[in-house]
Formats: structure tokens, sequence, C-alpha cells
């Protein structure tokens, strides 16, 4: 035996107002620590059914095939392209950000013959580049971020999911950020697969990737010639363990399917029209706030996150020490820029439980004084003010 054991873990209470993980709920946390079940018990797989049902009401789809992938976001992200793409497969990539640029290099990797198309980071892409995209390249899937958690801007899909299927192609999005913050309607938009994650706006510790496949991408998955390139996530299989025969495939995490069962229990029980409200309500006041302070945007009006601020750092200020103060000091967590915007913006999450007054509150008084420390001009406290003021409706 060891002399010295290794002390058990206390981590400290943060406060995640970054690109996610965000808060989680005491009730999920709790789940956690529940009794772990045999996989195939009876009681799990009524466990797993409930969290298709929950799924599909949350991603507003019939689908059934929708379920929760054992894996993070990118983990959803390869399964929604491993199994509509064969090797050769033409598949356009929208890239305006890092998760685009991962999009791609997953889809090269499954063998897709990648077509890029880029735009500033910062910016969306308009219905009519799209068209014009897919009429030049006539592929097989178009691959497009709803909510980039690296630049702070919202994808608008329902124009480009009419331009993608009238050219006979299939619509694949990222929802990791935006499902449960801001609409993600599956049915209505025909998005064909749509992956999530759990630590964004569901609440719930990171660890799970909901998934969703319309008819049509299934009758493209059912009619392969090839196996999916990923044995793991190969939905064929996955399927079946998740479907009526429950056949193994491999050990689902079970406790972490009673979490994501429990974060969607909360999300139902707010109800998804709240939620969505709520999460526009804070970031209203953070950006108020902001404004009050003389921190800009880095994403134009009208195409913002409501649950991934994006700003413009202010002069004078040091991005790692002011974040660092935060996290310090006041036990505050925000994200720095990625890729080209490393250095240049904080990502502030209000993401799931963690979009609350209180966090507004608290986040912007703490900046107020690091930025204060650094000998930042700013008028001191009219952050706080002006998002008070939008909260009382003034
Ligand atoms: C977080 C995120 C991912 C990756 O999810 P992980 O859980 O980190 O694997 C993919 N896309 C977007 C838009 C994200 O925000």
């Amino acid at each position: 035996m060891s002399d010295k054991l290794v002390q058990p873990l206390n981590p400290p209470r943060r406060v995640l107002m970054g690109p996610g993980p965000s808060d989680t709920h005491a009730r999920v946390l709790a789940m956690l620590g529940a009794p772990t079940v045999g996989h195939l018990d009876p009681y799990f797989l009524t466990v797993m059914n409930e969290v298709q049902g929950m799924l599909r009401e949350v991603f507003e789809t019939k689908n059934e095939m929708t379920l929760a992938v054992s894996g993070t976001g990118s983990a959803g992200m390869e399964t929604c392209v491993v199994n509509l793409i064969e090797p050769g497969d033409k598949m356009i990539v929208c890239i305006n950000g890092v998760f685009g640029g991962r999009m791609a290099d997953v889809a090269e990797r499954a063998g897709a013959q990648v077509v890029k198309l880029e735009r500033p980071f910062g910016e969306v892409f308009s219905a009519d580049e799209i068209a014009a995209a897919v009429k030049q390249h006539n592929p097989k899937v178009l691959g497009i971020v709803h909510a980039e958690t690296s630049t702070g801007a919202l994808q608008p899909l329902e124009e480009i999911s009419k331009v993608v299927h009238a050219a006979g192609c299939l619509l694949l999005t990222d929802c990791v950020t935006s499902l449960g913050g801001v609409p993600v309607k599956v049915d209505d938009w025909q998005l064909d697969a749509v992956y999530s994650g759990t630590q964004k706006c569901l609440s719930c510790p990171p660890g799970l990737a909901p998934v969703t496949f319309s008819a049509r991408a299934v009758e493209v998955i059912e009619k392969r010639k090839t196996k999916v390139r990923s044995w793991y996530l190969d939905m064929s299989m996955v399927r079946n363990y998740w479907g009526q025969s429950r056949a193994y495939h491999h050990t689902a995490p079970i406790n972490m399917n009673y979490a994501i069962h429990e974060a969607l229990r909360l999300v139902l029980e707010e109800g998804l029209t709240a939620r969505h409200a709520r999460h526009k309500r804070n970031h209203g006041a953070l950006k108020a706030g902001l404004k009050a302070m003389g921190i800009e945007y880095a994403v134009a009006e009208g195409f913002q996150l409501p649950m991934l601020n994006a700003v413009l750092i202010p002069a004078g200020a040091d991005d790692v020490a002011v974040r660092s103060q935060l996290l310090n000091e006041f036990g505050i967590e925000i994200g720095g820029g990625l890729g080209p915007m490393k250095g240049k913006t904080w990502r502030i999450g209000l993401m799931g439980e963690t979009a609350q007054p209180r966090n507004v509150l608290a986040f912007l008084a703490a900046l107020d004084k690091c930025l204060l420390d650094q000998k930042v001009n700013l008028p001191s406290g009219a952050g706080v003010a002006a998002a008070n003021a939008f909260y009382r409706g003034a």
C-alpha cells in the first residue's frame, strides 16, 4: 500500500459563464450518484425510452431515430457525418468558425470529397449563396453550424433548408449550443441529421450527444453500399440497441443517461418557449450592461446568440489577466477567443441554468472591478445599472 494516499477531489464551485460546460441543476447532479443498474436491466430500458421521448420533444420532431450517443458533442458530429457519408461522396461544409472547420476535418477523415464554403468568423451564410453552391457542386450532404460557439453567431436555417432540399441534398446541422437556448425545429425546418451536446443549454455535465435523423436520412443510411467507417458510431447497430430489439452493442453510460433524463425533465418542466424567452431576457440585460460599459459585440445585430455573447476586449484590458481575476477572485469562468478571435474577444456564456439575473449582475459587477484594477477607463457602475434598468423594463 502506498504510504501517501492521493487526497479526494474537492472541486471548487464556479459560475460557468464560458462556452460550456454550463452550470448544472442540483437535481441533475444528484442523478449521477443514483444506483447504477445493468444496461439491459428493464429499469434502464425504461430510462432509454423516456430519454428518447423527451429528446423528440426538445428537438420538436417525430423522428424515430432519435437518441443520445455515448460521447460528447463532437461524437454527435462524427455520428451524423460518418453515417451519411460513404467514401467519395461530396459534402459541402459551411465554415464561419471553429466548429465548421472541425466538421470539414471529420468529413475528410470519413472519406468525403469536401467542398469548403467559407465566410469570415462572426458572419453568417445567406440562403442565396448556399443555393448557388449546391447548384454548382451538387453534393450529397450540406453541413452547417446553427449556433457557432466560437464566434457567437446564429445561422438562420429555414431558408437554407428549402434551397438545400430543392437541390436534392441532405441538410446536416450542428445544434450543440442552440438546443435548449433558441428554437431548434427539426420537423418544421426539415433538418435531416442533427446533433447536440449535453453541457451547453441542456445544462447537464458533458458526456452524451443527442442526435436525430429524418426519414430521408434513415433511408440514405439503409441504402449504404459500404460499412460505416466507425464501429462505435454506426447507427445501424446503435439503433438496434436503442430500438425494440435491445441488442447489445456497447454499454451505455448509465448514470449519464440518468442525468440527461433529469436535465430534459427540467427543460420540459420550464417549457421550451419560456426557456428560450429566459435566455433572450438575460442576454438583453447583459448586453445593456456591457454597452453601458462601452463594450461592443463582435457579431452584427440580429445574428447574436443569446447564450454566447462574443464581445470585443476593450482597449487597455489584458485578456488573460481579466479572465484569471474573474476566476480567482469571483469564481466566474468566461471564455477567451478561439482561432483568429484569440486575444480579441471574450465569450460570455448564458447557457441553460447559467442564464439567470443573479449571474448577469454578478458578472457585470465583477468585470467592473477587474477593469478598474487594470486602470481601464470606464463609467464604473454603469453596467449593473443598465442591466437593472433592462430587467425593470425601463
Ligand atoms: C461545444 C461544441 C461542439 C463540440 O462539443 P464537445 O462536447 O466539446 O465535443 C461542437 N459544435 C459546437 C457548435 C459546440 O459549441
